[in-house]
């Protein structure tokens, strides 16, 4: 349990340091392929070591770039072998500088600073392109192969003044490996923490919309309508009318019986997309169940309300039937919500005036203020 969660975190760490990887991996192509092209030149006719080890390099690091920008997926693997060749190579040339300089003080005051601080560059580099545990390993392994290595071309020449130089260096990779490991781990508690909360949040919103939506339609549902006529019933005054539209399918029943249920689902869903499009942003459509709408429109008078109501009639057997085959009408009720009224009243309201328009004939509109 605690092993995967560890692995978990280390694999959301490296996730979103991938794209992180990529950059610092393209920053240090650009700058080091050029300082190679240089040192080459300037050094090689003097330096076997660099005539020797610069080229291969060179063809590593320009592959290196071509998987960084072709091949992205496999940065991280390539990363990893990039990175130990280099640290193969540098404690290679560390053993070859002090064995072959011409007095041994002398070469090993040439290993700084620039060999120095390129180990510390591979041991971050490490934590950047390993997991937390694989780059502990990495450090360690660098640290025992310099101080190795170090005391082999040290100690055959009488360098042992510089040996307790060499293992405080060793030690302050340790320290600086450590280091970067209770960083690292920090920084992947936070990503999880990070994740957590924005998961924390696509849940929250799904379950807003479970308990909110018309699962078929996806517009708003009973339970969010009664909300909403409770919340606007308190906001209702005579210069803030807020009217509600009541509608119902005509003869809805014949459409399931004629075509099937699924072309009466789809007449359902297209009436709620019309419906939305013709109301303005504020307003809100939903279904509160059957083939019954409403619209609450806050901000919109009685005269307003029923152009609304009218347009939406007039509309339907074009936008909802023609497409469909089938004849699509739609009987209406139109009130205005009085300050204070529940949501039960002003439905029961509502719901009646839209009787008086399927007794008079259906396809038409009924209002009362
Ligand atoms: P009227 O003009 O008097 O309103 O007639 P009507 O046929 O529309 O009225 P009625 O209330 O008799 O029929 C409503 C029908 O709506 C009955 C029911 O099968 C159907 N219905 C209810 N919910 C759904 C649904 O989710 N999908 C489909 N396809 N039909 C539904
Ligand atoms: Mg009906
Ligand atoms: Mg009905």
């Amino acid at each position: 349990m605690t092993r995967s969660r560890e692995d978990w975190f280390d694999g959301l760490f490296r996730d979103s340091l991938n794209a992180l990887l990529r950059r610092v991996m393209v920053i240090a192509l650009v700058l080091g392929v050029p300082t190679i092209i240089f040192l080459f030149i300037a050094l090689a006719p003097d330096d076997p070591v660099v005539a020797w080890t610069y080229p291969p390099l060179l063809a590593f690091l320009l592959t290196y770039a071509w998987v960084l920008l072709r091949r992205p997926e496999h940065t991280v693997r390539f990363s990893r072998i990039a990175l130990i060749m280099c640290e193969t190579v540098w404690v290679a040339m560390l053993y070859y500088r002090l064995v072959t300089g011409p007095d041994i003080t002398a070469a090993w005051h040439g290993l700084f600073p620039t060999w120095l601080l390129s180990h510390v560059i591979f041991l971050l580099v490490g934590f950047l392109v390993f997991t937390n545990r694989q780059a502990l390993v990495n450090a360690a392994g660098v640290m025992v192969a310099v101080v190795g290595a170090g005391l082999a071309g040290l100690l055959p020449r009488g360098g042992e003044e510089h040996v307790l130089d060499l293992l405080r260096f060793g030690l302050y990779l340790t320290f600086i490996a450590l280091l970067l490991q209770v960083l690292s781990r920090a920084k992947a508690r936070l990503a999880v923490a990070v994740s957590a909360a924005h998961q924390a949040t696509i849940e929250a919103h799904q379950m807003r919309d479970m308990a909110y939506l018309d699962p078929l339609t996806g517009v708003a549902n009973r339970r969010r309508l009664i909300e909403e006529l409770t919340f606007q019933a308190d906001r209702a005054a005579p210069d803030h009318p807020v009217a509600v539209v009541y509608f119902d399918l005509d003869r809805f029943k014949s459409i399931n019986d004629t075509f099937g249920h699924a072309v009466g689902d789809d007449v359902l869903c297209r009436v709620a997309q019309v419906a939305s499009r013709v109301v303005r942003q504020d307003d809100v459509v939903g279904r509160l169940g059957g083939e019954e709408f409403v619209i609450v429109a806050p901000g919109t008078g009685h005269d307003r309300a029923l152009q609304l109501a009218e347009r939406l009639r007039s509309v339907l057997p074009q936008e909802v039937g023609e497409p469909l085959g089938v004849q699509v009408t739609a009987s209406f009720g139109v009130v205005t919500l009085r300050p204070g009224e529940s949501a039960t009243a002003v439905l029961t309201r509502v719901d009646g005036l839209m009787y008086e328009a399927k007794s008079g004939g259906r396809d038409r509109v009924a209002g009362a203020l």
